[in-house]
């Protein structure tokens, strides 16, 4: 399967924004973009960023695709599946982007990361209503159930992770137990729930020209 391979700072200087995909990092003084801000490459440090309306919408769309990590293709699926669904069609997108299994588990705090969490999800770490799901792709219901299996509670990264989590940012539609190593969607958030800081009318906007 496709994948991005090379290195995730450098998103977040393109971005011009810290876009988080590195767990602990991110938060301590090894920050790339806290310590070089500036777009990465021979003229990065020029400051000249496209100011059209396009680029725009354009960097706006790469941030939210980096920050949920997944590749262009399914982003537009995610899209066209959006916009074909009743209500505001950003509103959706993020809300089906949050439903991801690999965001679900990430947001339990069981990862530090996406990309921490979307390899737990590979390896089979990880239980939707006591079954087996490696697909980070999996979409997850309200009411369901997203656990560790048996075998993978004594993992350490998912230990520290729990230890870190909820630092950040506290949100009322999820609920876990951290002893049962175990967490329930309780509801799609709204868009006010979805702490994720970007303009994603920007990116339908895009997609409908
Ligand atoms: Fe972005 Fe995290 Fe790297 Fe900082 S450490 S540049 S926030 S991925």
């Amino acid at each position: 399967m496709a994948r991005y391979r090379d290195a995730n700072c450098k998103l977040c200087r393109r971005e011009g924004m810290k876009l988080f995909l590195k767990g602990n990092r991110c938060t301590s003084d090894k920050c790339a973009f806290d310590r070089r801000g500036y777009a990465p490459g021979q003229h990065g440090q020029s400051g000249r960023r496209k100011g059209s309306e396009y680029g725009l919408q354009l960097r706006e769309k790469q941030k939210v695709r980096r920050i949920y990590g997944v590749l262009e293709r399914q982003f537009h699926n995610y899209f066209i599946k959006a916009a074909k669904k009743k209500g505001i069609t950003g509103e959706i997108l993020l809300q089906m982007l949050e439903s991801r299994l690999d965001n679900i588990v990430y947001r339990f705090g069981f990862a530090p990361s996406r990309k921490a969490a979307r390899q737990l999800v590979r390896h089979n770490h990880i239980l939707v209503d006591g079954k087996k799901v490696n697909i980070p792709s999996y979409e997850v219901k309200p009411g369901s159930i997203v656990s560790i299996c048996e075998k993978s509670r004594n993992l350490d990264i998912i230990h520290q992770s729990l230890k870190d989590a909820g630092k950040e940012v506290d949100l009322d539609w999820i609920k876990i137990d951290k002893v049962k190593m175990e967490g329930q969607l309780l509801e799609v958030p709204t868009r006010a729930q979805i702490p994720t800081l970007v303009q994603e009318q920007m990116v339908v906007e895009l997609y409908s020209k």
